[in-house]
């Protein structure tokens, strides 16, 4: 008799600064109790905003990937960080072959590690580091449908306890962070984008969601370039038709960044 893996949500996740990892926030409480109220993943698929590749989506089958310091200007602690989770290659590999099927020209790395974006809110969620974790990029220049679609091609995994992960952010001008603190108030631009989005997902409003670009307001102004939004497609598309999204974290940080985080099921 073989059990059922538990049926596990997708999540949009804003991982915010790489300082979420050193210091405290209501963002970092959010992501320290999350991993508690989930069933244990089997693996974890990341689609990270710090991965990105041209003509097609790229997935790592390192077997121990190493944790990748991609930032700099920050304090010496934060490159001491180590992330040492094993890798997912069979589920990698599979998770390639679907992306094949679904007419994508993949790249198979044995070599990438895990980027801040997904061992920094992991290294909150899963402290102890045992969960197989693997990556899949976003596309370079590609929108919110292309990303729905990648994330479509995933959703089978879940039927095996797989966790789908969208690492971004909600909103994403670092041109306007100039030294705010961490609870500096959200300008309007920036709280009124969260509530559209916030408001679109939770209605199941998908073309406008598809559309945001044109239809939210300050779009372009919370996202200079798109590629920390698209992890957010990717989650919803990898959840399946009819799922709903429930939003389970909402603040800000710096002013600028909205940390808000999405389940969908
Ligand atoms: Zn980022």
């Amino acid at each position: 008799m073989s059990v059922t893996p538990p049926r596990l949500p997708t999540l949009f996740i804003s991982h915010g600064s790489p300082m979420l990892a050193l210091i405290d926030s209501p963002a970092r409480r959010f992501l320290q109790q999350l991993g508690k109220t989930l069933p244990r993943p089997s693996a974890i698929v990341v689609v990270s905003a710090h991965w990105e590749s041209l003509g097609g989506p790229a997935v790592s089958l390192a077997e121990r990937p190493d944790t990748i310091h991609d930032f700099g200007g920050f304090p010496r602690p934060l490159f001491e960080i180590q992330y040492p989770a094993p890798g997912a290659p069979q589920v990698g590999e599979q998770a390639a072959t679907l992306l094949q099927e679904a007419g994508y020209d993949v790249k198979r790395s044995t070599s990438r590690g895990l980027d801040h974006g997904a061992w920094v809110p992991l290294s909150l969620m899963y402290p102890a580091a045992d969960i197989p974790t693997l990556q899949v990029s976003v596309l370079r220049g590609a929108g919110p449908a292309e990303h729905e679609r990648l994330g479509q091609a995933l959703a089978s995994l879940r039927e095996q306890g797989v966790l789908v992960i969208g690492s971004g952010s909600l909103t994403h001008n670092l041109y306007e962070f100039r030294g705010q603190d961490i609870d500096e108030p959200a300008p309007a631009w920036v709280s009124e984008f969260s509530a559209w989005m916030a408001n679109k997902l939770q209605r199941g409003e998908r073309q406008a969601l598809l559309n945001y670009r044109q239809e939210a307001p300050h779009a372009a102004r919370n996202h200079p370039t798109a590629e920390h939004l698209m992890p957010l497609y990717a989650a919803m598309g990898a959840a399946g038709a009819g799922a709903q999204a429930e939003r389970i974290h909402a603040s800000n940080e710096y002013g600028v960044l909205a940390m808000d985080a999405y389940a969908f099921a």
